[in-house]
């Protein structure tokens, strides 16, 4: 393999120790380790990650795409770029051009197999960080909803009539499908029914979510139609965060309906068995809820009825504006983003394919770093036996104790059991119980970033270790609020 490095210093970062020949030198031992041949350095100095305008680097991307190397190895992932944006794009060219990448320092590595799907799956994390932390989105949203048009799908029952096709741009009510939400609403009106047997019934009736690229559902499930019976999209409005809006669209329910379900629905809940209480009362994020601004853990807690995640910051004295975070709101809006997890059908048999070729890879290094050792040992009694002079000894020892530190056994995520639950995650995800989905939540994700503010309730998802290398540094472009002892404490 030709590989070339990727070196970047800023001034400040001399003196931090991230020198350029610490870099060099960690790049180079691995490229030792593994039997690469380093055909070029590139080196970017003083330099800081936020200027796009890096001449070596961007000689790097116009040379890999002339197909002059394999591979490249940087010191760390934010040597690339400091934006998470930036640093997927990369690397996804990168891969597209057919050249391998891997972080010297971290457990990230996308010369692997494992790590080329790996990849897929940060992105996906990625994308939706990246969609949360555009406020100025937020802000176009709550524009529309006040102008009295929807955000994101049109739920079942309506039919946008796009401008491209003529329209104007706005929603009306689906002759056929619009009559399914009414008899919906009437049979449940009833107090016969339950949200399940109301989804079955529409299913058999031959109804359809509306379907839209990677979030359509294909069936409807007892929480689609929890949802679409407590919708005020139905009586002509419009909602942004929680807040109604009078809609531009036509009602399809009468208040009068509508309300009579919403009483149902409440007498239907009082009555419900211990295990639904109990089911209410689990905190999904429990464990992993963490504050976006001082990054401290959030708690579930029960106030009237009504479960929020709430900061304890000020009881551990720490100052933090956080106030506290709707637990529903904040779970439905995992949900969402985990109704899009979608992978391609055949990834499960590609993912045990690929464990395998890994788990063959780290039977190799085992041997190989077993081969060094004996080599280091035999080493050791040549010179013991006077065969071997001092210095050549050292200096061989140094070579082959070089060889061993990069000899890393590949890590090996439960990518078989995360792609499981990830090939059919809307589905799973609609099915499984409260409890279920905390078990989900707490496979997959190290920490959920929850904010009280206009960008909330979800500002960022942290992957589990497995994922997590590149999310490293994306969480400091969070900006938290600085985090000070409260002074009652720091004065004692
Ligand atoms: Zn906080």
């Amino acid at each position: 393999m030709r590989a070339v490095i990727y070196t970047r210093v800023s001034t400040e970062m001399q003196t931090e120790g991230y020198s350029l020949d610490a870099q060099l030198n960690a790049c180079r031992n691995l490229a030792q380790g593994r039997g690469w041949d380093v055909v070029k350095v590139y080196s970017d100095e003083g330099v800081s990650a936020k200027t796009t305008n890096r001449p070596q680097f961007q000689a790097l991307l116009r040379d890999a795409r002339a197909g002059l190397f394999d591979v490249v190895i940087v010191h760390k992932l934010d040597r690339l770029s400091r934006s998470v944006a930036d640093v997927l794009t990369t690397l996804q060219n990168l891969e597209k051009m057919g050249v391998a990448f891997v972080s010297a320092t971290e457990q990230f590595d996308f010369t692997t197999p494992i790590g080329k799907v790996m990849l897929t799956l940060l992105a996906a994390f990625a994308q939706w960080y990246l969609d949360n932390l555009s406020t100025e989105t937020a802000k176009g949203k709550k524009a529309r909803a006040q102008a009295g048009l929807w955000n994101s799908a049109v739920p079942f029952g309506y039919r946008v009539h796009y401008k491209k096709d003529g329209g104007d741009g706005l929603a009306y009510p689906d002759e056929k499908d619009a009559e399914g939400v009414r008899r919906a609403f009437e049979l449940y009106a009833t107090g016969q029914y339950s949200d399940y047997d109301i989804a079955a019934w529409l299913n058999q009736a031959g109804y359809r979510p509306n379907g839209r690229g990677k979030r359509a559902l294909r069936l409807f499930s007892k929480d689609t139609v929890t949802d679409m019976l407590q919708n005020r999209f139905y009586l002509g409005e419009v909602c942004y965060k929680g807040t109604w809006y009078e809609g531009l669209h036509e009602a399809i329910i009468s208040e009068e309906l509508f309300n009579l379900v919403q009483e149902v629905r409440r007498k239907r809940r009082k009555d419900t068995s211990l295990r639904a209480r109990k089911d209410a009362q689990v905190y999904i994020l429990s464990g992993v809820a963490r504050c976006a601004r001082c990054g401290g853990k959030m708690r579930g807690r029960n106030a009237k009825g009504v479960r929020y995640y709430r900061d304890p910051a000020r009881d551990r004295m720490v100052n933090c504006t956080q106030s506290i975070v709707r637990a529903d709101e904040a779970e439905d809006a995992l949900g969402d983003y985990m109704r899009t997890l979608r992978l391609p059908q055949d990834w499960r048999d590609q993912i045990i394919e690929l464990l395998q070729t890994e788990t063959d890879r780290a039977e190799e290094v085992k041997r190989e770093r077993a081969a060094l050792s004996r080599q280091l040992e035999r080493l050791k009694d040549l010179y013991l036996l006077g065969d071997v002079s001092l210095d050549d000894y050292k200096a061989r020892k140094r070579q082959l104790e070089k060889q061993l530190t990069g000899l890393t056994p590949p890590v090996m995520p439960n990518l078989e059991k995360a792609a499981a639950m990830l090939d059919n995650f809307g589905n799973l995800w609609d099915a499984a119980t409260p409890a279920e989905r905390k078990e989900i939540v707490r496979a997959l994700l190290k920490a959920v970033y929850l904010d009280s503010g206009e960008a909330g309730p979800i500002i960022a998802i942290e992957p589990r270790p497995e994922y997590a290398a590149l999310f490293e540094f994306f969480r400091s472009d969070i900006e938290p609020v600085p985090v000070a002892p409260a002074s009652s404490k720091t004065a004692s």
